[in-house]
């Protein structure tokens, strides 16, 4: 069904073969596509203020009238400064412009105009200099801001917005079927488009982003269910025997619930003739380990080998000491390949992972570079899956005979918000924690109450625990914020004089880092000063507080992420958030990661309160690009989204949806035929 609109934007009057290849440098190819090229933001003309009552060096409009027009003065060659009088009627005003002449000459002597730019100057003579300009006669009031490139003008952008708009009809744009449409009572999107680019208010311009955002979701969503569809294959696989009392009668503790529903999930999914795809979504401490392990037991009873890839050395390390210890004794072999072992020990491992030797073999990356060769990979679990983007999960998937795919979320996020990012999987949840867990009481302190914090610490290493303090990157460290490094030596030489501590981050060897963690672990060190290489998975039951430093540069959730470190052992557990900063918003997150245990709760309210630094920003990597919805902010257009999506979905392939599936299939599916 294509349109006028999708003819290349060298036809759009007013653009030409010169001005398209400028827009082509911003991506847009097509008339359709600059539609869809939206403001960045808009410059208020409309809130003018007397020239009196600007509030200098502040951005403002001004609604004046040019008095006089002085002679161009070239200050040196290349440079001419223009100056004009301007008044308000109360006040005059001069405006400066450099090097415009175009806007010079565009101002004329009596004529009416709304300048918006900054106020300088003093009480007596103000300035303005090279304002933007609206004749007072116009009515577009709000001047839509486009990203642009060299060569192209914002006034161009809108001119040509202009007559792309003209050009396109209703039929060309609307994605939602009539029915919908009317039902909902949805802005049409023919509506939304003129209103984004051409607003005559902010009220307009906020509407029709809602509107936009909705169909972004919505085509994200539908984009997602389609690729599941799509991983829908034969699998080689078929586990059926999915008896795991060898491995329940192994494991050192009774499983939660929610594990046991989750193992359940994965061991029917893996019985049959398809791949799983499956998300573990769980909190942190919910024990997503061990589901990963029955499900790798039950792949080597069935004679197929298991992958378990992690984003970290360490972590990987960490887990493959944990699936030894679950799945040795019933006889499950487990190896290790992380890509700073030896030329020689990898080997070793490639061919036990060809010969088929091993049954699990935990790793990094290195699991799937050249020279990994697997005899009957039948199971890829992937941990801490916000590190990997969608496409990277679908690569992850073609890899030997249509592997099953098990992957466990490291931050537990809304089920809504979970369907957007992995709509591709299917989910289980893990909202239980293990028995026995001591909430961990979680303080917020000024900097003033550093000692007493230290003192408190204190009285837990010489209670036989162990603490971690997280501070900011090495390369961070600059200013008020003190580096990892700085800090160890400090307390070292300070406070904590009589305890061993330990240094890790980022930068270090892996196996300076794996060192340090062993060290760590087996309690050869008191305290470990960290950046937040820690933040994800690394195990140690022994310690048990944690004192964070500039915690007003976390999320919530990475907050909570990072608190989950401690807490994992029976005795009770403690955080320290140490923060100066004294705003309102610091406040109200300090408050809330204090009183709330539940990940999935803090992650909806870090969703509410959206910190700096909020989770979204990586979480969000790899999804395709989501221009106008905000994951963060748009709750319950995501939610809408999903209805709508669900309702779609069976009639996606109907004639009334045409531009929809369009629409989604330009999402992913770049060259490829759906349906
Ligand atoms: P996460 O979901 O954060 O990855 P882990 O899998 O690392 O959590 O589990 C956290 C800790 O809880 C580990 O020490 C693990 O052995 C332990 N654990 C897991 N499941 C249970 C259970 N059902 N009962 C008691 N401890 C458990
Ligand atoms: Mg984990």
């Amino acid at each position: 069904m294509a349109s006028v609109i999708d003819n290349d934007i060298m036809y759009l009057k007013g653009v030409g073969p010169k001005r398209a290849e400028l827009f082509k440098k911003l991506g847009i190819n097509t008339v359709r596509e600059l539609i869809y090229h939206l403001p960045r933001h808009y410059t208020d003309f409309s809130d003018v203020t007397p020239i009196a009552d600007a509030v200098l060096d502040e951005v403002c409009a001004v609604r004046v009238r040019v008095v006089s027009k002085e002679r161009p003065a070239m200050l040196r060659k290349g440079m001419t400064l223009y100056r004009l009088l301007v008044t308000d009627g109360a006040s005059d005003m001069t405006v400066t412009i450099f090097n415009s002449q175009y806007l010079f000459d565009s101002l004329e002597t009596d004529g009416d105009y709304i300048l918006y730019g900054k106020i300088t100057g003093n009480f007596i003579s103000r300035e303005m200099s090279s304002p933007l300009v609206l004749s007072a006669l116009s009515e577009d009031k709000l001047q839509p801001v486009y990203p642009l490139t060299a060569g192209l003008t914002q006034n161009v952008l809108r001119k040509c917005l202009k007559n792309a708009l003209a050009a396109a009809s209703p039929e060309d744009v609307e994605i939602l079927p009539k029915d919908i449409l009317e039902k909902s009572g949805l802005m049409r999107e023919e509506i939304a488009l003129n209103l984004i680019h051409f607003p005559k208010s902010f009220e307009d311009a906020s509407q029709a982003r809602r509107r936009l955002a909705l169909d972004e979701l919505l085509v994200l969503r539908l984009g997602m269910a389609e690729l599941k569809d799509r991983n829908r294959r034969a699998t080689a696989y078929s586990l059926k025997n999915g008896d795991i009392s060898g491995f329940l009668g192994a494991l050192p503790f009774d499983l939660t619930g929610a594990q046991k529903r989750a193992i359940s999930d994965c061991v029917r999914d893996m019985a049959g003739g398809s791949p799983m795809n499956r998300l573990i979504l769980g909190d942190v401490g919910s024990g997503k380990t061990a589901v990963a392990a029955a499900c790798c037991y039950v792949a080597a009873k069935n004679g197929a080998q298991a992958v378990m890839m992690a984003p970290t050395e360490i972590l990987a390390s960490q887990h493959f000491e944990s699936l030894k210890g679950f799945l040795e004794p019933s006889g499950v072999r487990v190896g290790l390949l992380i890509g700073s072992m030896s030329k020689k020990q990898k080997t070793a491992v490639y061919e036990k992972c060809r010969s088929g030797e091993l049954d699990v073999i935990v790793g990094t990356h290195a699991l799937f570079q050249a020279g990994a060769e697997y005899k009957r990979l039948g199971l890829v679990i992937t941990d801490e899956q916000h590190r990997f983007g969608v496409e990277q999960r679908q690569r992850l998937a073609r890899k030997g005979d249509n592997p099953h795919r098990l992957v466990m979320s490291a931050t537990p996020i809304p089920r809504t918000l979970a369907l957007m990012i992995y709509g591709e999987l299917d989910i289980s949840v893990l909202d239980e924690l293990p028995a026995g867990r001591k909430k961990i009481e979680t303080y917020a302190v000024t900097g003033k109450l550093r000692e007493r914090a230290y003192a408190y610490i204190k009285k837990y290493l010489d209670d036989g625990g162990q603490a971690y303090i997280v501070c900011p990157a090495v390369e961070e460290g600059e200013g008020e914020l003190m580096n990892v490094a700085d800090y160890a030596e400090e307390i070292k030489n300070g406070f904590f004089r009589d305890y061993r501590i330990g240094v890790l981050h980022g930068q270090m060897a892996s196996s300076a880092k794996e060192g340090v963690m062993k060290r760590f672990k087996e309690h050869e060190l008191d305290i470990l000063v960290c950046t937040t290489v820690v933040e994800v998975g690394v195990d140690v039951p022994n310690a048990t507080v944690m004192l964070i430093e500039n915690a007003d540069r976390f999320g919530l959730s990475q907050l909570h992420q990072l608190r989950g470190r401690v807490g994992r052992g029976e005795r009770e557990s403690v955080c320290i958030l140490i923060t100066d900063n004294p705003s309102e918003e610091c406040r109200k997150r300090m408050r809330v990661i204090s009183s709330t245990a539940s990940g999935f709760e803090i992650s909806e309210a870090d969703l509410e309160i959206r910190g700096p630094g909020d989770f979204f920003g990586y979480a969000q990597h790899g999804l395709p690009p989501v221009r106008v919805a905000d994951l963060a902010a748009d709750k319950e257009l995501i939610d809408h989204a999903q209805s709508l999506a669900e309702s779609l979905r069976p009639r996606l392939y109907g004639e009334e949806c045409g531009q929809l599936r369009r629409r989604v299939y330009n999402l992913f599916m770049n060259g490829e035929a759906m349906g």
